[in-house]
């Protein structure tokens, strides 16, 4: 039977008005050392209870899959380069290397998943918070920096990965999240779920919007004073933040962070956080992460190259700098809004 206009309005109408307005489903899981929040709009509590249980899940499996120093499938066929013979890949590693290797080589090096040995060198495989040691000898950093192992060592083969360097160590900290994340919306969408947040610390994707209007968030301030800015994010966008304030280790009142510079083989101190809008995660999370490294001189470059468009820095006096189109999607807080340098387009 179909209703006269009016009358469908004015159901709908009673029927809202009735229901008690319930806001979004939200669930925060553990996982991959961080605390991932789970925003679904539009579903049932007992719906966004089953999604997140089957999204905890799959996080779980795939922290053990690929963590970088607890023994499991990355812990193994990192020990087998290092023993100079070939290591077999699960589909997700074979993966997280062939995309590893195209962003390596569009941010000439600076995201290289490839320098594990050198996280693990400055401290940084560890579950335990960091004490204050002394940072690595400058004649172990410069070992390293000669040996320089890349991503672009390794040669795939199926499912099998030969290295030519067995100084290759893996460590895909800095894509993981935005990896796993898009492997989440990607399993909402495939539930049926059409309108979310997957937020996990530094980096997030949405799907949808909620009640009609473009999901909103914020995007860490690098010096620790809450929300630097808001974004409206569309259908499958993803933001990620990086910066060298979010774990370090400091000795004798110099902070060294856990994003390291694969040319110096010492941690990037110039950009204090780089912010990256894309479609890709896993491309938003790795050009975060080079852009902290690239440094104030060359992160527009880098940006480029990685074809990036929507940018943000921030630098070590505090100030924004960013192009124009990524100006146009953030909002500061309108009583400290900081110094912003406005670039040409990347
Ligand atoms: P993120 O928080 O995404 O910036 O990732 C930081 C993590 O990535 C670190 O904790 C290291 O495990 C790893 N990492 C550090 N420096 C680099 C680099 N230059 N390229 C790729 N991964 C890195
Ligand atoms: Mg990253």
């Amino acid at each position: 039977m179909r209703l006269p206009a009016f009358l469908t309005f004015a159901l709908i109408f009673t029927l809202s008005a009735c229901t008690p307005a319930t806001g979004p489903y939200q669930e925060r899981i553990y996982v991959f050392g961080t605390l991932v929040d789970v925003t679904l709009a539009g579903v049932t509590a007992e719906q966004g209870r089953q999604a997140v249980a089957e999204l905890a899940k799959d996080f779980q499996d795939e922290h053990r899959e690929w963590h970088s120093w607890q023994p499991g499938p990355l812990t193994d066929l990192n020990a087998a380069i290092a023993r100079g013979e070939p290591g077999r890949l699960t589909p997700h590693l074979r993966r997280l290397i062939e995309i590893s290797q195209r962003l390596s080589a569009q941010s000439e090096g600076l995201f290289d998943p490839a320098i594990g040995g050198l996280v693990r060198l400055w401290g940084f495989h560890s579950d335990d918070p960091l004490t204050g040691k002394p940072p690595p000898s400058a004649q172990a950093i410069a070992e390293w920096v000669q040996a320089r192992p890349r991503m672009s060592d390794l040669v795939l083969d199926g499912d099998v990965v030969r290295s030519r360097n067995p100084k290759v160590m893996l460590d895909f900290g800095a894509i993981a999240k935005g990896y796993a994340v898009d492997l989440a919306i990607e399993k909402l969408r495939a539930m049926g779920i059409a309108n979310g947040i997957v937020n996990a610390g530094g980096g997030m994707t949405v799907i949808g919007q909620r009640d009609g209007r473009p999901w909103r968030v914020g995007v860490r301030h690098p010096q620790g004073k809450g929300v630097l800015a808001a974004i409206e994010l569309r259908d499958g966008e993803s933001v990620h933040t990086s910066g060298n304030y979010e774990r370090y280790n400091e000795h004798e009142g110099i902070r060294y962070g856990h994003i390291i510079d694969p040319r110096t083989g010492y941690p990037g101190r110039e950009v204090l956080s780089a912010t990256v809008l894309h479609e890709d995660g896993s491309v938003a999370d790795a050009a975060a992460t080079a852009l902290v490294v690239a440094g104030m001189k060359d992160w527009q470059r880098i940006a480029r190259r990685m074809g990036l468009r929507l940018v943000m820095v921030v630098d070590q006096a505090g100030e924004v700098h960013m192009p124009q189109a990524m100006a146009d999607r953030v909002r500061f807080a309108e009583d400290s809004p900081p110094i912003v340098h406005v670039v040409p387009p990347l």
